[in-house]
């Protein structure tokens, strides 16, 4: 199996799909983690941060999922060290035209990468899922759901647990609304008291 890690993170790296087919992103895959693990963390796609440095989660919105993170007994070093993080898209997509934080990847782009999501949780094969912000929350659960509908609960889907979380960017308001933080709390239990002890 590492061989097949390895196979498969090498040509993430070296996919150009997207660009070939357009699209203005900055190629050079971001993820990070062992493999096989038990939980599986996937966001929408890199920041600008995180594609210079290759790492999921590295600026300002990673400072605030791992505050959260922290609350459910996850420390950041060890996470980073004992779980997988990736993304919907693996290449940063570029600024919103609109000037509002980043790009949200088009479903050609979505379609594009989606092979690599299907093999990276093949490889991972984890018992727990954290999808973090809207279009992995679809992604993940193959079905649109309201985030307000989303975050709070846990779903069992494909033999596995996902556990729906905001975003944690700072374009997000979301998670600033007092009803919204009552969700996220609630999602932090579970993931604390019934997900965590299953790792
Ligand atoms: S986002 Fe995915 S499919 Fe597109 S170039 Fe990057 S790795 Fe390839």
């Amino acid at each position: 199996m590492p061989g097949a890690a390895a196979d498969l993170w090498a040509e993430m790296r070296a996919c150009r799909k997207c660009l070939e087919a357009g699209y203005e992103i900055t190629p050079g895959a971001v993820f990070s983690g062992p493999a096989p693990t038990p939980l599986m963390l996937v966001g929408q796609a890199p920041g600008v941060t995180e594609a210079q440095v290759k790492r999921p989660f590295n600026a300002s919105s990673g400072t605030r999922l791992f505050q959260w993170l922290a609350e459910a007994g996850l420390d950041e070093d060890q996470f980073r060290r004992s779980f997988y993080m990736t993304a919907v898209t693996k290449c940063y997509p570029g600024k919103h035209p609109g000037g509002k934080g980043d790009r949200r990847p088009t479903r050609a782009e979505q379609k594009l990468c989606r092979p690599f999501l299907d093999r990276e949780i093949q490889l991972v094969r984890p018992k727990v899922m954290l999808a973090v912000g809207g279009l992995a929350i679809e992604t993940l659960l193959e079905r649109k759901l309201r985030l307000t509908d989303a975050v709070g609960q846990v779903f069992e889907h494909e033999g596995r647990y996902v556990l729906p979380l905001p975003h944690p960017s700072g374009a997000s308001l979301w998670p600033n609304q007092p009803e919204n933080q009552v969700r996220l709390q609630r999602a932090l239990r579970i993931l604390r008291d019934d997900l965590v002890p299953l790792l």
